[in-house]
């Protein structure tokens, strides 16, 4: 059995000025006693007792905010705006009313019973398990957003573990924002076309308020534009975790890190917002998939990106790429992006096995000019549990010019 951790939002309803009012205070005091915290050397913070500490607050939330200044994000704080309080698993219950679902936990003025909705009608489930106790709580936070309250429960979920028969592949770019393929049956496109053009939008208007220096307005629309490249990546990677579950496969995916160094783009195509690959959030989509597929028991799997688009997927020769056409010297012709996720999708099929490490670093240092094959033995590893799968052309690629 997996776990995954995850975090839900509960929004307090109906919650009146008194009560705000109350968790206002709170914020203010926890922020107090975390700065006067920040302010000790870390060997005494982590000495400090609740007993040590005066304050309002009850000493189970002091406890939470002390351990905060001590773990790693806190040790980097050198002082806290806001810190939200929060409440750990043991001093919070859940409880359920007709239809109302309601949390307890203490505050200053003793313990408080309010109640919270659900956002979704997919998070319902999750609130009954808390209740049967088939998921487990973690701690919540109290959060106050845009000037309304809300709990930031995780909650600990146990899923199956299934073995799946295939793999598909997933393939990212810019004129499909994602296309999912397995090794032979037809692929699904997710096509950027509109978010180009919406991208487009956002940068003339960034680049207005920039002119016009108004910055508060700037950040307003950064995070419009974040929100809403949020909620794509969460519909694509839905999509791709359905189509994984139907075809029971795991999903593969490019391993993108490095890839803005060592992967060219032009400095034009750079500068329009729809086409560069620097601001489009890619890794929020890994993330967002990672855990989608976690969930229902599958994994994501994360191969190095250099070949997956240049060989063909039919016979693993290396090929013409030119915008979204391939063609491999074979005869074959593909799809450009299609063809990368087919690639994905049998990456281990024809391979040999290198150390993943030091693959990369020969996949890296190792343009197609300089032919691979020649390099490749040298960094043979026998070290038995780290032996990754690096995919290799077996013709030598300057025969075709790259
Ligand atoms: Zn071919």
């Amino acid at each position: 059995m997996g776990k995954v951790t995850r975090t839900i939002k509960l929004k307090f309803v109906k919650l009146n000025r008194c009560k705000a009012q109350l968790f206002e205070e709170m914020t203010v005091e926890n922020t107090r006693i975390a700065n006067e915290l920040l302010s000790l050397p870390l060997q005494e913070r982590r000495k400090m007792t609740t007993a040590k500490i005066v304050s309002e607050l009850k000493s189970a939330l002091v406890n939470q905010t002390i351990r905060h200044t001590t773990s790693p994000t806190g040790r980097k704080t050198k002082q806290y705006k806001v810190l939200p309080v929060e409440v750990n698993n043991q001093n919070w219950k859940l409880t359920k009313k007709g239809d109302t679902y309601s949390i307890s936990f203490p505050t200053t003025r003793g313990e408080k019973r309010v109640p919270v909705s659900v956002a979704s009608s997919h998070w319902q489930s999750v609130l009954d398990g808390l209740l049967e106790g088939t998921i487990k709580g973690g701690s919540f936070k109290l959060i106050k957003h845009r000037n309304k309250w809300y709990v930031y429960l995780s909650v600990i979920e146990d899923v199956p573990e299934i073995t799946t028969e295939t793999k598909i592949g997933c393939d990212r770019g810019q004129k499909n924002l994602a296309v999912v393929a397995s090794k032979k049956a037809c692929g699904k496109f997710f096509s950027g076309r509109e978010v180009m053009h919406r991208r487009r939008y956002f940068q003339k208007r960034r680049k207005q308020l920039q002119q016009a220096k108004k910055f508060r307005a700037l950040k307003k629309w950064d995070k419009k534009e974040r929100r809403w490249m949020d909620s794509i990546n969460h519909t694509i990677s839905r999509r791709i975790v359905r189509f994984a579950e139907y075809q029971n496969a795991d999903v593969v995916i490019e391993d993108l890190e490095g890839c803005r160094k060592t992967m060219k783009q032009s400095k034009k195509s750079r500068s329009d917002s729809g086409q560069s690959r620097y601001s489009w959030s890619f890794y929020s989509l890994e993330q967002k998939l990672e855990y989608k597929l976690a969930l229902k028991g599958l994994k994501m799997i994360k191969r190095p990106a250099p070949y997956t688009s240049k060989s063909c997927c039919t016979c693993g020769v290396i090929g013409n790429r030119k915008k979204h056409h391939f063609n491999c010297p074979n005869g074959h012709y593909h799809n450009a992006d299609l063809n990368a996720s087919r690639n994905l999708a049998q990456w281990d099929g024809f391979s040999c096995d290198l150390s993943l490490k030091q693959g990369v670093f020969v996949m890296d240092s190792s343009d197609l000019n300089h032919g691979l094959l020649g390099t490749a033995p040298n960094f043979m590893n026998t070290q038995k549990e780290r032996i990754e799968y690096i995919q290799l052309s077996l013709f030598d690629p300057t025969l075709f010019g790259g």
